[in-house]
């Protein structure tokens, strides 16, 4: 088998691996670069083979960073099936189309506003890129053997991370390739932890979090402290969101907070029509977590649903102080833009990230200091206390990876650093090394290496 690293490497996006056998080819993860401009520019690049000769793409998970190259391949001829979960699969359902509109509306706003260079400004893909995409789509059961063709067949185990998601085994029956995927976390409140892998021949590792350990702060209780205090000063709280997963994660520990009595009394809005039908997913899919299907009810009703935009422009019309749940997670787009606007230049409110924020990103930035935030080509002055939840990433830490790392029962032939900053990547590769003494490598982009 040949693998090609088509993405990821040296950032925490783009996810997309092409493995090859004779002829057949198939793609781990066909995610979009994110971030900065660089890399987002990226996605406009056409891929060095062409999708219509790809036979196959298999998702380790729904993030769009994993899944939101996929229409871009639909468009430009990929006619084989996606296979994933049959959660990756509903999440996609919701992600995809969102993803597209949201290019389709950045296309609008720069026409609109004459902010880009390009006349007029196209959309990367546009819904219908999405949809066609959609009917491809193929879920398979964890733990159930899949032909791919070309004599692979693919291996799908939980990995804690999202509704869904999966670490990918590929084996040709001579050599096995294990793609992490994104990692959970071994005690997320409602994930459940990690599937124990215990072979691969050949190992690809994410390093999100590899040169960084969470802080054991419990994040309801960092929640409550924020909102109590920016409420007691008048203020309301902004928290942008995953759509997927820390939406329902914050929730869960609002919920947690009314129980205890630590909450005040304000109104929870969740107004990201993605967050609503994910949390839907979320109560649909609730023998994917730990919570009863009871619980994630009662987590669920903990905030209103703003789903039209008139429902959401009436939060910003109230006085009273509110606690706003909105996408995107790293203020890259969707709704919470708006809420920016309206809310960072005002030195009583708190806009509250919930994540990592890949570089570049208005939240990278806006939790590096920066005084200034440029959203929809306008600059806003930021008076916003800005704050960052510690301990609330979906994604494994160091420690926690190499944990995962133990269960294997020898090691890789190789182990590849992937999906990671290059110091995290770097520091990670030194500590596996460290600990278990393998072979491990950091692929550059658009390399290729036979699998012997
Ligand atoms: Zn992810």
């Amino acid at each position: 088998m040949k693998l090609t690293f088509l993405g990821a490497t040296g950032t925490v996006t783009g996810s997309k691996y092409l493995l090859e056998r004779g002829k057949q080819r198939i793609l781990v993860d066909c995610g979009l670069f994110q971030g900065h401009k660089e890399l987002r520019l990226r996605n406009w690049d056409p891929l060095p083979i062409n999708p219509a000769s790809i036979d196959a793409v298999i998702l380790t998970h729904a993030h769009i960073d994993h899944s939101g190259y996929l229409p871009l391949l639909v468009r430009n001829g990929f006619q084989g099936k996606v296979y994933c979960s049959e959660a990756t699969e509903a999440l996609c359902r919701i992600l995809l189309p969102d993803s597209a509109f949201l290019h389709e509306e950045d296309a609008r706003r720069a026409n609109r506003y004459g902010y880009s260079k390009h006349h007029p400004a196209l959309p990367l893909y546009t819904q219908e890129d999405a949809e066609a995409a959609l009917t491809l789509f193929e879920p398979i059961a964890f733990g159930w053997p899949c032909d791919v063709g070309g004599g692979m067949r693919v291996v799908l185990s939980r990995s804690g991370h999202i509704l869904g998601s999966a670490f990918v085994q590929v084996t040709d029956g001579r050599r096995t390739v294990v793609f992490s995927g994104d990692i959970g976390r071994m005690h997320d409140p409602i994930m459940h932890s990690p599937a124990q892998l215990q072979d691969a021949d050949y190992l690809l590792v994410e390093s999100t979090y590899g040169d960084r350990q969470h802080a054991e702060t419990d994040p309801v209780e960092e929640i409550g402290e924020v909102v109590r205090s920016t409420v007691a000063a008048g203020g309301s709280v902004v928290i942008p969101a995953f759509a997927v997963g820390r939406a329902q994660l914050i929730l869960y520990c609002l919920y947690q907070l009314k129980q205890r009595g630590m909450m005040p009394d304000v109104p929870v809005y969740l107004d990201s029509p993605m967050a609503i039908s994910a949390t839907d997913l979320f109560r649909r899919f609730h023998q994917e977590h730990k919570l009863s299907a009871e619980l994630a009810e009662r987590v669920c009703d903990v905030a209103t649903y703003t789903r039209t935009v008139e429902a959401s422009k009436a939060i910003l019309q109230s006085p009273m102080p509110a606690v706003i749940i909105s996408a995107s997670g790293m203020a890259t787009g969707g709704r919470v833009l708006h809420h920016l606007k309206h809310f960072i230049t005002d030195a009583r409110n708190t806009i509250l990230f919930s994540g990592f924020q890949a570089g570049g990103t208005r939240g990278d930035r806006l939790l590096r200091g920066e005084k200034e935030i440029k959203i929809h080509g306008e600059m806003f002055p930021v008076r916003a206390r800005i704050e960052n939840l510690e301990n609330m990433s979906a994604h494994g830490d160091y420690v926690e990876i190499l944990s995962w790392l133990s269960h294997f029962h020898r090691p890789p032939r190789q182990t590849f650093i992937t999906h990671g900053e290059p110091e995290a990547a770097a520091s990670l590769k030194e500590k596996i090394e460290n600990a278990y003494g393998w072979r491990v490598t950091i692929p550059e982009y658009l390399e290729s290496v036979e699998l012997d």
